[in-house]
């Protein structure tokens, strides 16, 4: 790890919230979270060059929350994403690092939610307001937000902004806000005119970076599975299984909480599996990297700092269940295989959004990671029966069977079958509980992500669900998206290719881009931007083609929508045929934008 610091307690935290992230099983500070939490305590303004996956909303959230005065019932603190589902998790981290601040309040607010709702929530006094540029800034013209006592802004996510073409709206609310106020900007890329904002909003920022030093990696089978269909745990599973030249393993996750559940988890399963974390003490650690050396465990799960400097020759494989917050983690981490001159394995477990985080590590440590198809059903089976047929085999062999095929012979002719179905029946009898049939569904095949990570967050809204397959496993509450009245949810989209053109207000005059069109749509009536047809921009006005089937909820939304400050006005198009302007372009990418029957181009989401 880059970071030096070793505990949250070192970065002058209050005692709660060294209290709470004890709790929630936090145990070090990440790079970025050791470099921006001080600056931010301190009072500065800071821009922070880091990505999802890196402890980025913590290293924001913390300082902040700081800073927040319970009692006043007012937004001290407001925190501006590009999309919904991360203004969602961050509202949910914070709520989370809150859990022994009783009566503080956040409240995430974004287009296409209900005006009532959010307007009911905001007159409760909501002490940080996590929220979309384009909803921010209805609020703040309507007078419905009142941002007099804020002492923290915070742009996550600028360069994501930019791409959707909210930049002009976050630079609004820029020149809206009181002048003493502190600003925090995160971004993973910095353009320039990211940094053009950053030069006018911020004071003498500190300018924080997580360093990816490039280092070479030993000779270690790197793959990587894009964690979608299926729970970690179960994949995992199956993984270990079937992986060849498998001995032991070291399986890394974030938190020790974690590495306590997936242990016992483990253990369940019938693995030799502990935990290893910075609860042990060293003579508990020594312990168990004893057990992992002499074979009396198998997998040890432990958290980097837990992990540190472990050399046990016989671990086969390194599972990054968690991703690492940096490279340097990550070289740290596969060090752990692959010693003593013998080969390694490294897996590592990436969600749709950190697959900037996947790029990163290839890229510095200059090696690709491949995408690992998960073994099947059959393919598990197959190892299995395998296992078992060398078991018999090494059976067969040794002395002493007399006795038992006499007893074969006996249950034979007693029961009037063949000496091979007394033979099958006894295999079913050894199976000890752990069958060598694996049923159940299998996963989808192997899809290695889109190799452009710059396509504009708007295309790849994919990787901004919230994390679905992860849920459940992590005993997650349902998100606030989840959790639709039934009458809310959107009607089922009509059949595939059947796109309806609109009309809308707003056109070059504007100043309106493809791309503002795009992002708002998106967010604003919760369809996804690849269903989103040709745009056609006019002076004056533009076209959009939406799927056929629009739930009125949406239709609604985007009615009260707004583009650069102009309500867009969204009505069937009565104009021209599609393609006949000559002012129309193909949405980015080009083509026909097709859409099968069976997926949901709505999102799921509550319209009120
Ligand atoms: P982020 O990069 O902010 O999206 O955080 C990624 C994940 O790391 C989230 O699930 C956080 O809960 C988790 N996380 C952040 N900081 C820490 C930490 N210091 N220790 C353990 N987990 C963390």
């Amino acid at each position: 790890m880059t970071s030096t610091v070793d505990s949250f307690a070192e970065l002058g935290l209050s005692e709660t919230l060294l209290k709470t992230l004890s709790e929630i099983g936090y145990e070090t500070p990440s790079p970025i979270q050791a470099q921006c939490i001080p600056a931010l305590l301190e009072g500065h303004d800071l821009i922070g060059m880091a990505q999802t996956g890196t402890g980025k909303t913590a290293a924001f959230a913390l300082p902040l929350m700081e800073q927040i005065d319970v009692k006043v019932a007012k937004p001290q603190a407001l925190i501006l994403t590009p999309t919904r589902e991360l203004a969602i998790q961050v509202a949910e981290a914070l709520q989370s690092y809150a859990k022994n601040l009783p009566g503080f309040h956040v409240l995430p607010i974004y287009g296409g939610q209900s005006y009532t709702i959010q307007l009911k929530q905001l007159s409760r006094g909501a002490h940080v307001i996590v929220g979309t540029p384009g909803r921010v800034m209805d609020h703040l013209e309507r007078k419905t937000l009142n941002l007099d006592s804020l002492k923290t802004l915070v742009l996550d996510e600028a360069d994501e902004m930019l791409r959707m073409g909210f930049i002009d709206d976050v630079e609004w609310i820029l020149e809206r806000t009181p002048a003493q106020h502190q600003t925090a900007l995160f971004s993973a890329t910095m353009p320039e005119q990211i940094r053009r904002v950053a030069q006018k909003y911020l004071v003498n920022p500190r300018e924080i970076k997580i360093k990816s030093a490039t280092a070479t990696v030993a000779a270690i089978r790197q793959v990587y599975w894009q964690v979608s269909g299926m729970h970690k745990l179960d994949a995992l599973t199956r993984i270990l299984e079937v992986e060849e030249d498998f001995d032991a393993a070291i399986i890394f996750v974030r938190t020790k909480t974690a590495t306590v559940e997936l242990a016992d988890k483990l253990n369940a399963r019938g693995y030799a599996a502990a935990a290893l974390n910075g609860d042990l003490n060293q003579q508990m650690r020594e312990r168990v990297i004893e057990q992992l050396k002499s074979g009396a465990l198998d997998i040890v799960i432990a958290t980097d700092v837990a992990a540190r400097g472990i050399d046990v020759p016989r671990v086969s494989h390194v599972v990054n269940y968690d991703i690492p917050y940096d490279t340097e983690a990550y070289v740290h981490r596969i060090g752990r295989t692959g010693r003593a001159g013998r080969t390694g394995n490294a897996i590592l477990f990436v969600a749709p959004r950190e697959i900037r985080m996947l790029r990163t590590i290839e890229r510095a440590t200059r090696s690709p990671i491949a995408p690992l198809t998960l073994p099947s059903r059959a393919d598990v089976t197959n190892k299995r029966v395998t296992g078992f047929k060398d078991k018999v085999a090494e059976v067969l062999n040794a002395e002493g069977l007399d006795f038992f095929s006499n007893i074969v012979a006996q249950i034979a002719e007693e029961q009037n079958v063949s000496a091979e179905e007394v033979a099958a029946a006894l295999c079913k009898m050894a199976q000890e509980g752990r069958p060598l049939q694996v049923v159940g569904e299998d996963p989808p095949p192997a899809r290695a992500f889109e190799r452009d990570d710059r396509r504009p967050a708007a295309f790849d809204r994919d990787s901004r669900k919230p994390r679905s397959d992860e849920r459940g496993e992590r005993g997650d509450k349902p998100r606030y998206e989840d959790r639709p009245r039934r009458e809310d949810r959107p009607a089922r989209p009509a059949p595939a290719g059947d796109m309806v053109r609109y009309r809308i207000d707003v056109g070059r005059d504007n100043g309106v881009e493809v791309r503002d069109i795009v992002g708002a749509i998106a967010n604003e009536a919760g369809i996804e931007s690849r269903f989103i047809g040709r745009i056609g921009l006019y002076d004056e006005s533009s076209t959009v083609e939406l799927p056929a089937g629009m739930p009125a909820e949406a239709s609604n939304a985007l009615k009260r929508t707004r583009i650069r400050g102009v309500p867009i006005n969204l009505r069937p198009d009565e104009g021209r045929p599609a393609g006949s302007s000559t002012g129309e372009r193909k949405f980015a990418g080009g083509g026909e934008r097709k859409f099968d029957g069976d997926r949901s181009k709505f999102k799921k989401k509550t319209f009120g």
